[in-house]
């Protein structure tokens, strides 16, 4: 019961983080309007489905969290 809360804790500052995170680099209106597409697989992503957010040349790229997706991640990472 307790990693439990403590697991729901984490989720409610991840969201947070993420929505000031997505503001401070004017993300934040195509990511809760359905804008935000992962890179790799065309997937709209949601708070529910984001695995990864990287930040390249001062741009964002959103991946989601699909397995095959993260893996591509590392094998594509040109730094
Ligand atoms: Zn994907």
């Amino acid at each position: 019961m307790k990693i439990k809360r403590e697991t729901q804790k984490f989720e409610l500052i991840f969201e947070k983080e993420l929505e000031e995170f997505l503001k401070r680099n004017g993300a934040y209106e195509e990511f809760i309007t359905g804008k935000i597409k992962c890179k790799y697989c065309g997937e709209t992503i949601t708070s529910d489905n984001l695995g990864v957010i990287l930040v390249k040349k001062g741009s964002l790229m959103f991946i989601c969290n699909r397995l095959e997706c993260l893996g591509k991640i590392r094998s594509n990472d040109d730094g």
